[in-house]
């Protein structure tokens, strides 16, 4: 039954003879609408001015307004031009009924009529309403629906739009950071007078916490977006945890506080999934753990939760003894630019986008997560992900990020044979600070401002390692690695440099012929430490020709 069906419709009965009406009303209740009875046409018309009928019984002969007056003034209102009226008179008069006609009139009714009669027609006038209210009510709906559709369908353009916009900006804000961070970190690595050496440490700083809430945007637009796709890699999480254990222990030590990282020997180590969003996600709650925590200690607790031969959960608690979160505040803190204390939180840091995009990333890695805080007492912020377990084992290529370096590797030459790099790289501050990070650890750098260039320098010169910039005029980074890896003799292996920052890169890279990627802006720990692993990896390797 539709709604439509099951909705009564109103009948009207204007007569002022008090015993027609409830003869007229004893015929029609079999028809099981709802009838209105009144006995003037005054009060009809303010019944009319609330409710819409589907038909008007209307007794011609009234003290008052007659009938036909009444017709008429039901007529000029908007809400009732249309309802039909049946006219109830005792003479069969044709003047009559010339002028009911005339004033809108759908029938006539001689009365007493038969009962049998009465119901047919009114009958008829019911099942006219309903179909007619059917076909209005579908007509709405249909325009409803159309215009739902026209808002989802506009909604997800200008969400399209908005994380197009963002990714673009994102990517040219990124760039230039790539030279003030860089810039920074070379002019660190001089002797300075100590009030510069702040100045700059405050600059390098800033230009990292800025980096780091413009990833935070773009990644929440991608999430908002679903444009965000995870990697499924080979990862190898205790290295993944010791580069975590080595950055924050570092950070846990500068505010006093005491870090640990507990890992259940039972965690496979090697596994396969998204690393730099698992890394992420810990990050985030590692890094808010020592933010709202003054003493005490800090704790990351890795350990499984259920295993079978494919599939791991992995559960990771971070546990502080800080300031805690009230129960009220602990599912807040999950929205976007959320802070429970923003006074406090503006001396301490961060957006209000840690939480919400990793609570959204462990959703996209269909996981869980939880949290226990009590006020004062410290938290535990918990979350569980299925990784799969990679049987095959990695590759004996390590990735950049899970390189951990000293800390003094940029000022101290490096202990390691020279190593000879061919850079490809159309920016001139990043040739600038690439040759100037490697010739400063001893080791040779010849640059190509093009892919042409770069396939020329790469016939003619042996080289340990190419760094080979992805987006470059003429011919851009695939390009180039494809014509060299169909040049004859030794292969040196390619390290991708790139400025993008999206899911599937290292895919794209790894097939096109290249060992891994750094994204920009550079590291430049990371950078000395993949050159100088993957060159000493490709020494020990037997020469070898990929396939392009
Ligand atoms: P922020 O960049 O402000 O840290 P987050 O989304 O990571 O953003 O966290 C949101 C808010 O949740 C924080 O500002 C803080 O108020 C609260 N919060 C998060 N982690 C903790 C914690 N370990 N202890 C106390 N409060 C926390």
């Amino acid at each position: 039954m539709t709604p439509i069906e099951s909705n009564k419709a109103k009948l009207l009965i204007v007569d002022d003879d008090f015993g027609k009406l409830m003869a007229i009303e004893a015929v029609l209740q079999s028809l099981d609408q709802t009838l209105v009875s009144v006995t003037s046409g005054e009060e009809a018309l303010r019944r009319l001015l609330t409710d819409d009928f589907a038909v008007i019984l209307l007794d011609v002969n009234m003290p008052g307004l007659d009938g036909f007056e009444t017709a008429e003034l039901i007529r000029r209102r908007q809400r009732s031009e249309h309802t039909p009226i049946i006219f109830l008179t005792a003479y069969a008069d044709d003047a009559f009924a010339v002028r009911g006609y005339a004033l809108g009139a759908v029938d006539y009714l001689l009365m007493p009529a038969t009962p049998e009669m009465l119901r047919a027609k009114i009958g008829v006038f019911v099942d006219l309403f309903q179909k007619s209210e059917q076909v209005r009510l579908q007509a709405e709906q249909r325009v409803l629906l159309a215009q739902e559709q026209a808002a989802r369908v506009e909604a997800e353009r200008a969400s399209v739009a908005k994380s197009q916009f963002l990714t673009n900006i994102s990517h040219e804000l990124r760039t230039p950071m790539t030279a003030i961070i860089g810039m920074t970190d070379l002019s660190l690595m001089e002797t300075l007078p100590t009030n510069v050496r702040e100045y700059l440490s405050a600059v390098q700083t800033n230009a990292h916490l800025l980096l780091e809430l413009l990833n935070e945007i773009l990644d929440l637009s991608k999430l908002e977006a679903g444009t965000l796709t995870l990697e499924s890699a080979p990862l190898q999480l205790r290295n993944i945890l010791g580069e975590l254990k080595h950055t924050f222990g570092h950070r846990a030590n500068q505010k006093g506080l005491k870090f640990e990282v507990v890992i259940d020997p039972a965690v496979p180590n090697y596994l396969i999934g998204d690393s730099l969003r698992l890394r992420q996600i810990i990050f985030n709650l590692l890094t808010n753990a020592i933010k709202f925590t003054e003493r005490g200690r800090v704790t990351l607790d890795v350990r499984v939760e259920s295993c079978c031969d494919r599939e791991a959960w992995i559960r990771f608690a971070v546990i502080d003894t800080g300031i805690g979160i009230s129960t009220i505040d602990q599912d807040r803190i999950f929205a976007p630019f959320t802070q429970v204390d923003a006074s406090t939180t503006r001396r301490r840091d961060g957006a209000g986008l840690g939480l919400a995009i990793s609570a959204d990333l462990i959703r996209a890695m269909a996981g869980s997560r939880s949290v226990r805080s009590e006020l004062g007492r410290g938290s535990e912020f918990r979350f569980t992900v299925p990784l799969l377990v990679d049987r095959r084992k990695l590759d004996d290529v390590p990735h950049a990020a899970s390189i951990a370096s000293s800390p003094d590797v940029l000022s101290e030459p490096s202990s390691r044979p020279p190593i000879r790099v061919l850079l490809a790289e159309d920016t001139a501050t990043n040739q600038l600070l690439v040759r100037h990070a490697l010739n400063k650890r001893g080791h040779q750098v010849v640059v190509a401002g093009d892919g042409r260039t770069a396939v020329d320098y790469a016939r003619r010169g042996q080289y340990d390692v190419i760094l080979m910039d992805l987006q470059m005029p003429d011919m851009d980074g695939f390009e180039a690695t494809a014509a060299i890896r169909k040049l004859p003799g030794r292969q040196p292996p390619i390290i991708a440099l790139t400025a993008h920052t999206m899911v599937g890169d290292r895919e794209r890279c790894l097939s096109a012929g290249m060992q891994d990627y750094l994204s920009k802006p550079i590291d430049l720990r990371q950078l000395i430490a993949i050159v100088e692993q993957t060159a000493q990896v490709s020494v020990n390797l037997p020469t070898r020709i990929p396939s392009s």
